[in-house]
């Protein structure tokens, strides 16, 4: 199997190694140290500023975008949510069930989000600004600096999705005034689904230890107390967060998030590049690292990935909703190489001969 889907990805060999030992027990000294050193690994990765903490949830994403909503925002806020596809709508459906004031900017699909379009909003009392960086239904980057100053300015608390943007593209938690990052174990880390991973500035510390959480599992004050001593409240993912210490230290070793940015960027590029020729359109305004969007021209995107599946054993990510006949998408985050990209060119021109694109 070759896998271009944007997660689970592809594994190392040594993470998958550790998938397949026997699960240890967990609240002992040795496990709370494999925490620390993710601790300390992801705040380095992430540009954290002096003092963040790490939360590692036991859930997929969404629950941490949902964890960071009930814990970060009450009805006294009034939160304006960056809206350019499946994943920003989330964000949006978060604040319509915890009824949280709110104002959306709609953009369209693959429509990148200009100074002029935020600055709408400047000044009009808004308390909090909900984003993801890379918009993975359409591979949109949006500007995390551009935004920050936005809201330095306003005085905004500053909530970045970066699931799919960290280790994939370029961001510095504490340059660009981000309170909150979100990111998972199944994107960029290139590990199993399962852990989330939020990481707060001593802003928004401050900010969940004096707010009341209307939730028990999503309590990120008692994940912070019991992470003081490496530990999660209630049981993690213990398999999956060695997977991660493995993953981690392996980019440590090779130079570094920026080094693993630099690397997916050149994935990207190179199939960008190999594609030139073929029947195809490009979606995004302005293309993230970890994924492309594809139109193709003259056939059936739905098609075109189902073919890849059965036909090569090759899985590219189909869209859903109103996409899902007009676009499909290439992962380049995972243990991917620029000769895979040539084996999925080559099956692509493949059924272009055949016809099928
Ligand atoms: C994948 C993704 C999520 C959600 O991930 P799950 O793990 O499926 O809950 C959220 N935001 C972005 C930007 C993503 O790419």
């Amino acid at each position: 199997m070759l896998n271009f889907t944007v997660g689970p990805v592809m594994c190392s060999d040594e993470v998958r190694a550790i998938g397949g030992e026997q699960v240890p027990y967990f609240r002992t000294p040795e496990f709370s140290e494999v925490m620390f050193e993710n601790e300390e690994l992801m705040l380095k990765f992430a540009k954290a500023p002096e003092g963040s903490k790490v939360a590692f949830m036991t859930n997929s994403a969404t629950g941490s975008m949902e964890a960071v909503v009930v814990n970060c925002f009450d009805a006294s806020d009034k939160v304006l949510v960056i809206d350019g596809g499946s994943f920003g709508h989330r964000f949006v459906e978060l604040c319509e069930i915890y009824e949280i004031s709110h104002t959306v900017l709609n953009l369209n699909q693959g429509q990148k989000l200009t100074r002029e379009r935020l600055y709408e909003y400047n000044r009009q009392g808004f308390t909090g600004l909900l984003v993801n960086i890379d918009e993975t239904s359409t591979g949109v980057l949006y500007d995390s600096e551009m935004i920050g100053e936005f809201c330095r300015e306003n005085n905004i608390f500053y909530v970045c999705d970066c699931v799919s943007a960290f280790l994939a593209d370029f961001f510095d938690m504490a340059h660009c005034g981000a309170d909150v990052m979100i990111t998972g174990s199944q994107k960029a880390l290139a590990c199993p689904p399962g852990v989330s991973i939020i990481i707060l500035a001593p802003s928004a510390v401050e900010r969940v230890t004096s707010r009341k959480v209307r939730s028990m599992y999503f309590n990120l004050m008692d994940v912070l107390k019991n992470m003081e001593r490496g530990q999660t409240p209630f049981t993690p993912a213990v398999g999956i967060l060695r997977q991660i210490n493995i993953r981690l230290k392996e980019i440590e070793a090779v130079g570094g998030a920026d080094a693993e940015i630099a690397r997916v960027a050149a994935q990207a590029e190179d199939f960008r590049f190999k594609i030139k020729n073929l029947p195809f359109e490009f979606v995004s305004e302005s293309p993230a690292n970890g994924v492309t969007s594809v139109h193709p021209i003259n056939a059936d995107a739905y098609n075109i990935f189902e073919t890849l599946k059965d036909e090569y054993g090759i899985w590219i990510c189909p869209n859903g909703g109103s996409l899902k006949h007009t676009v499909f998408r290439v992962g380049h985050i995972g243990y991917l190489t620029h000769y895979d990209n040539t084996v999925l060119v080559d099956a692509l021109k493949d059924m272009l001969e055949w016809g099928f694109i």
